[in-house]
């Protein structure tokens, strides 16, 4: 931990958990099946380039982002490792993406051509992925015509390496398997009329990696199960193997008083002490992540729940104790302390969302800790 931190909010996480569950990962998938570690959206929130630097020693043959910028981070930070930008890049970043051996996503035959028609020094080569919409409806070619339009286009320039294919599930978390399966088939009929397939045909996320093993082909881009989190409860439900989280939020009881009946707590004075209650008051607020809505969710303090009281304020919040702990009693947001563990679905319940989104929006201000093998901090 830098010295400058002085607040104890904090997020630990664990790289052997990411580590390990790579490692199972590779187990339970087809010997030829490449692990491409999705770290976009600062590794879920977690640390993309130490989360990067760990996937790649467990086994991943590559990582994933969804946006150039955060292609460029990865490299400016030395991952050296193979980088797939899986979302649109402005024509404009083809030239430094070739230039830095990042490869990136065609998603359509405009942007190729656009690309194709840079200004390419001798020697100068660009790895692509060409995206197929299947039915997300969001990016990449629909029909064999464009396809062949743009397999031609990369076949015909020496600019361009066809490296790889891929497609993207829109509900392989859910039960009804109908939706994947004919994405799957209409993905795999467009690539079957490819004279010569690149080297990663891929199509899976977290959810269809661990439900349809029989969509493994050439590739896998496994992003939030890396961190220990089931996509959704229905895969939760299924998973082949255990998966460990990464995260743990914590800080400390910063300030404890006991007030009378009657006293009001927080701004506008939502919470009225029913009885003299020990009160304390957590250095952490909605500017972290803790947003408002959580009002009321439970924290865990000497291994028992105990409820946040009280409108969240944008640094500190408040917490219910059932009698006086010290200021520096450890207090765990997220994770597991003694029997208790509270997870990111917990509070995506609360806020009617889903872990995804939790994980991204606990803010930059929460210094991360990287424990375990090569964490800085172990
Ligand atoms: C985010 C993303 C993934 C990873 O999805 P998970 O459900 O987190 O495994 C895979 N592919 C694409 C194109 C994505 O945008």
């Amino acid at each position: 931990m830098s010295p400058l931190n002085y607040r104890p909010t904090k997020m630990l996480v664990n790289l052997d958990a990411i580590r390990s569950t790579i490692r199972k990962l590779t187990e339970y998938l087809p010997e030829k099946t490449m692990t491409i570690a999705v770290v976009k959206a600062n590794g879920y929130g977690h640390g993309d380039v130490e989360v990067a630097l760990a996937a790649f020693e467990a086994g991943a043959g590559m990582v994933s982002v969804a946006t150039p910028d955060e292609a460029l981070r990865l490299r400016e930070r030395g991952i050296k490792g193979d980088i797939l930008v899986m979302g649109p890049s402005p024509v404009s970043f083809a030239l430094i993406a070739a230039e830095l051996g990042i490869s990136v996503t065609v998603p359509d035959e405009n942007w190729l051509l656009a690309v194709n028609a840079r200004n390419w020094e001798v020697g100068m080569v660009l790895k692509v992925h060409v995206k197929i919409d299947s039915g997300m409806g969001r990016i990449g070619l629909r029909d064999k015509q464009s396809l062949e339009l743009v397999v031609d286009t990369i076949n015909n320039s020496e600019h361009f390496l066809f490296e790889g294919i891929f497609t993207h599930f829109a509900s392989a978390d859910e039960e009804d398997a109908t939706g994947t399966r004919n994405q799957f088939e209409k993905f795999m009929e467009l690539v079957g009329t490819l004279h010569e397939k690149p080297r990663l045909v891929h199509a899976s996320n977290s959810a269809a990696t661990l439900l349809y093993p029989e969509y493994a082909l050439d590739a896998v881009r496994f992003g939030i199960s890396m961190y220990g989190i089931a996509p959704s409860t229905y895969v939760e439900g299924k998973i082949p193997f255990h998966l460990e989280r990464a995260l743990t939020l914590e800080t400390e009881l910063a300030h404890v008083k006991k007030v009378p009946a009657g006293s009001f707590i927080s701004y506008g004075a939502t919470y009225e002490t029913t009885e003299d209650e020990w009160i304390g008051t957590l250095p952490i607020g909605y500017a972290d992540g803790l947003r408002r809505g959580l009002r009321g969710q439970e924290v865990l303090i000497d291994g028992k729940r105990m409820p946040l009281v009280g409108t969240i304020c944008m640094d500190q919040c408040m917490v219910k104790l059932p009698n006086e702990y010290p200021v520096g009693q450890k207090v765990v947001l997220l994770g597991v302390q003694g029997d208790e563990e509270i997870k990111m679905e917990e509070w995506a319940d609360r806020l009617d969302t889903i872990p995804y989104e939790i994980a991204v929006t606990l803010m930059k201000r929460i210094p991360r800790i990287f424990t375990g093998e090569n964490g800085q901090h172990n």
